[in-house]
């Protein structure tokens, strides 16, 4: 197997994206959580979407596309300027993801637990990772590995034809595959149950794979099932971890660069039943 390389660093026009200096949130944080980290007492602003969101649990069917429209006004003050990922969260109802008990929370810039100790991902980490790996490219097939329950590959789906979801653990995986088949996600997502850090050999070569959780080394067998000029996101790493970049720049040459300091669940082997 070639052995990807890191040539000197060349112009990549993705830049680690400002941090925000907004009010800092009421501390959300889940232990576990898929999250930017922005400095030892920083977390991501809850912004004007938590205050709302308390009073309105009851209604949240019918105020969700207002609460919606707060975070991706949100995304876009925290820099996220691709149109196609933020009309997507418009879109995706995020509160239908995740537990009853915490569809009031969906909407806030944190990370929600989904069960089995896994969590669904921060919207902006969601949002940063999308937008990255589709950056100046309209892919057509995208591989998600983590599919949890199923949140960021509806929204990939709302903009790519083809999108394949892989989650090891079992319960997660009939969360997701319900989530998905309800609403504006129907049938739109290929989700197969397995372990992802093989990839998917058969449906190979991909325009983009993003990665939910941090491996200590990103798995080399998903470098080569991207296609050429097609990139890969992965948060890599054990305490400290970083979200890393791949684009594969020909058959045997792959260019690597560091983003943001991240806390994702770990990825792991093998599958859970
Ligand atoms: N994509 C989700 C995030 C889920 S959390 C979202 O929309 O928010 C990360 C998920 O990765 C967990 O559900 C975990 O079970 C899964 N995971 C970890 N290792 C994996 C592997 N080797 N293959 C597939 N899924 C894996």
């Amino acid at each position: 197997m070639n052995k990807p390389r890191n040539p000197p660093d060349r112009a990549f026009r993705i830049s680690r994206s400002p941090v925000r200096s907004s009010a800092l949130g009421p501390g959300y944080s889940v232990a576990n959580s898929n999250t930017r980290i922005l400095g030892p007492h920083k977390q991501a602003s809850a912004g004007t979407g938590s205050s709302l969101a308390s009073t309105l649990p009851a209604n949240l069917g019918l105020n969700s596309d207002r609460l919606r429209t707060q975070m991706v006004r949100r995304l876009r003050e925290q820099g996220i300027t691709d149109d196609r990922v933020l009309a997507a969260m418009q879109t995706v109802p995020r509160h239908d993801f995740v537990d009853q008990g915490l569809a009031s929370r969906a909407y806030e810039d944190a990370a929600l637990p989904i069960g089995y100790g896994q969590t669904i991902s921060q919207p902006w980490v969601v949002a940063y990772m999308l937008a990255v790996m589709c950056e100046g490219r309209a892919p057509q097939r995208v591989l998600e590995i983590g599919a949890g329950c199923g949140y960021q590959a509806a929204v990939l789906a709302q903009f790519v034809p083809e999108v394949y979801a892989v989650e090891r653990i079992r319960g997660l995986y009939d969360q997701a595959r319900l989530n998905l088949s309800q609403g504006r996600s129907r049938g739109r997502v290929r989700l197969s149950f397995g372990d992802g850090m093989q990839g998917l050999e058969h449906r190979a070569p991909f325009d983009g794979i993003v990665v939910a959780a941090a491996g200590v080394k990103i798995p080399e067998v998903l470098l080569h099932q991207l296609a050429i000029g097609a990139r890969l996101i992965a948060p890599e790493g054990a305490t400290h971890q970083r979200l890393i970049l791949f684009e594969r720049t020909g058959p045997s040459s792959w260019h690597r660069v560091e983003l943001e300091d991240v806390r994702f669940v770990p990825l792991r082997p093998g599958t859970q039943t």
